[in-house]
């Protein structure tokens, strides 16, 4: 190929884009309005329509609001012209989903797990995916990829440097999932994936600065910073779950003292509730259901845990100040539990001009990282794709 040629080829690849992105936003709208949205010509809009037509990626529908003369027909996004498979890989349950192009769940698979080896623990993601392609519809394009949020930190190959919670170090997941399946895959660290579908499809929706707290066995933070999330120079930013809240405090799981997480997330609040001899092998939902039985102990534990989360809050809120801060995974489950006592938390111990009214808790609750990574997938097959050429 000719440099000019080239050079054609990727402008055509781009204005397809433009195209195609115009139309998952604004649809239903039809070509003229996509030429104006665009500011691509009339001409161009047409043939590109027509390829992406071609390849079912949209489709015309009925005519729409005509202002007068001829009515233009309509053009819709094909959601279904393919399906992307999400994985949360949580240290006490893996959860599956296969989502269609604009992320609504068409299948699930949620499984409870506990004290599993690392091989064990793959081998469960493994057949999750398996089922999860088994009930996936027929489409043009099939799966297109899948994206996997891990609870550690994950470098730019896809390799999980260190996730304390699972016990993994150096592990090339990328690697392993590839040798087993023939798609697309893609790694992400849980809370950046959480905050992404947060942003995509939660109670993020409006924002562009946004910080997701994923509270499950450990505490990750995912930060969308002016509508990109942000990872840091080496993709492990938002390693807050171990900032230290207590100095020389409790013992982590990282090996430090005084984490946040160790103080604040559902592995501590599990914890407490078996040293206060609450129950011997507590789970999340039977510490709920006793606390909205008024069991009393058990009440002042979500009480504890929730100052907690809130000098943790209070701390992100004061270096970041962002639009909103979302609290999200296992412990969302618990927010009328645990709202009273982080926003006590955060106002008690706010600065003047910082406000505790940002707290939000995610709707999707424990949906938000395999939604993000399943989007993630998503887009990568939209932008890098070959389909479009
Ligand atoms: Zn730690």
């Amino acid at each position: 190929m000719t440099y000019n040629s080239w050079n054609q080829h990727v402008v055509k690849k781009k204005n397809k884009e433009l195209v195609l992105r115009t139309i998952t936003s604004l649809a239903p709208l039809s070509r003229a309005d996509i030429a104006q949205n665009s500011g691509l010509n009339k001409a161009t809009v047409s043939s590109l329509v027509n390829e992406l037509i071609d390849e079912e990626f949209i489709y015309e529908s009925g005519p729409g609001e005509s202002s007068g003369g001829r009515r233009p027909v309509m053009l819709l996004f094909n959601e279904r012209a393919g399906y992307s498979i999400g994985i949360d890989i949580g240290v006490n349950y893996i959860l599956g989903v296969v989502t269609d192009l604009m992320g609504n769940i068409i299948f699930e698979k949620n499984i409870t797990v506990r004290n599993l080896s690392f091989k064990e623990h793959i081998s469960l993601v493994k057949e999750t995916i398996h089922i999860l392609i088994q009930n996936t519809p027929q489409s043009r394009y099939g799966v297109i990829g899948i994206g996997i949020g891990v609870p550690g930190i994950v470098d730019k190959s896809g390799k999980v440097l260190h996730a304390p919670n699972l016990n993994w170090k150096d592990v090339n997941l990328k690697e392993i999932i590839e040798q087993e399946f023939d798609y697309p895959i893609t790694i992400e660290n849980e809370a950046n994936a959480g905050a992404y579908g947060e942003m995509r499809f939660g109670v993020g929706q409006d924002c562009t600065n946004i910080l997701y707290v994923s509270n499950g066995i450990g505490i990750g933070l995912g930060i969308i910073l002016n509508g990109e999330l942000y990872r840091g120079i080496n993709g492990y930013a938002g390693e807050s779950g171990h900032m230290v809240i207590v100095a020389n405090g409790e013992k982590c799981t990282c090996g430090n003292l005084g984490c946040w997480e160790a103080y604040a997330s559902e592995h501590a609040l599990l914890k407490n509730a078996e040293n206060c001899g609450i129950s011997s092998t507590p789970t999340l939902e039977e510490l709920i259901q006793k606390a909205e039985e008024k069991n009393t102990d058990t009440i002042e534990l979500f009480q504890d845990i929730g100052f907690y989360i809130g000098t943790g809050v209070s701390n992100l809120i004061k270096t970041f100040n962002p639009q909103k801060i979302i609290i999200g995974n296992r412990l969302a489950m618990a927010k009328h539990l645990l709202e009273k006592p982080i926003v006590d938390s955060v106002r008690k111990q706010a600065l003047i001009y910082h406000q505790a009214d940002i707290i939000d808790f995610s709707k999707l609750s424990t949906h938000s990282t395999a939604l993000g990574v399943s989007a993630f997938a998503v887009e990568d097959f939209l932008h890098i794709s070959d389909q479009i050429d």
